[in-house]
């Protein structure tokens, strides 16, 4: 759908400026971006959302999570090391979870370690290791700041992780919150939009630990899988939002229109290759049912292959059309 389409490596610099160097605007999607190319093109002038200076920190867990300090942020309790050797020495009481302070995403670089041959089966490089949290639920809450410098919230989102995938799989929205967390989250809410205080959309991801704590997991500064139901949802959708960050407009409402539940679509456990959607007359039949495929050619174990949004009355004839979607939808790996 691009007018003009640029093929090369977002990790190199050339590539990256070369991509950039002829726009006025860059918004950037995901985070492993290479960043001095883009402090290039920032000196040249050119708007970028998120700021190559903010996305730096984001880019490794390790920076997040001294920012978080920095911040008075609550976050799970963590420490860093080089390698395995480091790690180690540190002696750290068992378990706790590994995390790749940088390159990884959708839980490819996470692993809980429960034994010391769960950490030689691990990667060996630079970490974090958190605190294992007993996790009772899951949130994200989308906050932003237009160029105007006003800012903006989206109410908080319950996020359902797959068992085996460490991923996302269903999103509620809007959720109801005893007061006492919905408190703790308005506070996280303006603590990162102190801790970011430029242009932008950031999403913070959420534990709700047992003793109703709520910590911060990691932000993502960007249009955000936990944001894709407000695209029928809410008043803007994330993706007109970010829109009309960059373009200098008024972020615009937003307020709840319907109840949604979405799924991701991922692809199946343990395969790969070319792949048919099947069963989409089914899925379509019902009314407020919303299918967004994204035309990725090849499936792997778990990739997100597109989404299903649901709309109804209530959260639970949400669930409904969306469990019967679930049923009906196949992914058929050929
Ligand atoms: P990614 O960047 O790959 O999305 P995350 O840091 O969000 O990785 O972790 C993926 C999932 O792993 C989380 O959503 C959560 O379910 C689980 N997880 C991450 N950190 C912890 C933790 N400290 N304690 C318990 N579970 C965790």
């Amino acid at each position: 759908m691009a007018d003009e389409i640029v093929i090369g490596s977002h990790a190199d610099e050339n590539d990256v400026y070369r991509f950039g160097k002829d726009l006025d605007i860059i918004l950037l999607e995901f985070e492993d971006i290479n960043i001095s190319a883009l402090k290039k093109l920032k000196q040249e002038g050119k708007t970028i959302i998120c700021d190559p200076n903010e996305l730096e920190i984001i880019q490794d867990k390790g920076k997040q999570k001294m920012l978080y300090k920095e911040h008075a942020i609550p976050t799970a309790d963590f420490f860093l090391a080089d390698d395995q050797k480091e790690i180690r020495k540190k002696n750290v009481p068992l378990p706790f979870v590994l995390k790749k302070r940088t390159q990884g995403y959708d839980g490819g670089g996470v692993k809980k370690i429960n034994t010391l041959h769960d950490l030689s089966s691990a990667w060996d490089a630079p970490s974090v290791g958190e605190e294992c949290i007993d996790i009772k639920k899951e949130y994200s809450l989308i906050v932003g700041r237009d160029q105007s410098g006003n800012t903006f919230r989206y109410p908080v989102v319950e996020q359902h992780f797959h068992n085996n995938a460490h991923l996302v799989h269903f999103l509620v929205a809007p959720i109801e919150l005893k007061q006492q967390i919905q408190t703790q989250i308005d506070t996280i809410g303006d603590q990162v939009l102190n801790a970011f205080s430029t242009t932008g959309m950031w999403a913070i991801e959420l534990f709700l630990d047992a003793d109703e704590k709520v910590l911060v997991n990691e932000i993502a500064p960007r249009v955000h899988n936990s944001g894709h139901h407000t695209i029928e949802g809410s008043a803007t959708s994330q993706f007109s939002q970010f829109i009309r960050l960059a373009l200098g407009l008024p972020h615009g409402s937003t307020k709840t229109l319907t109840p949604t539940v979405t799924m991701n679509i991922l692809g199946p456990e343990g395969k790969s290759g070319a792949y048919q959607a099947e069963g989409l007359s089914e899925v379509l039949k019902t009314e407020g049912i919303f299918l967004h495929l994204y035309g990725k050619k090849t499936t792997r174990p778990f990739r997100k292959l597109g989404h299903i949004t649901t709309t109804g009355e209530t959260t639970d004839d949400c669930w409904k059309k969306i469990r019967s979607a679930q049923q009906s939808l196949q992914i058929v790996v050929e």
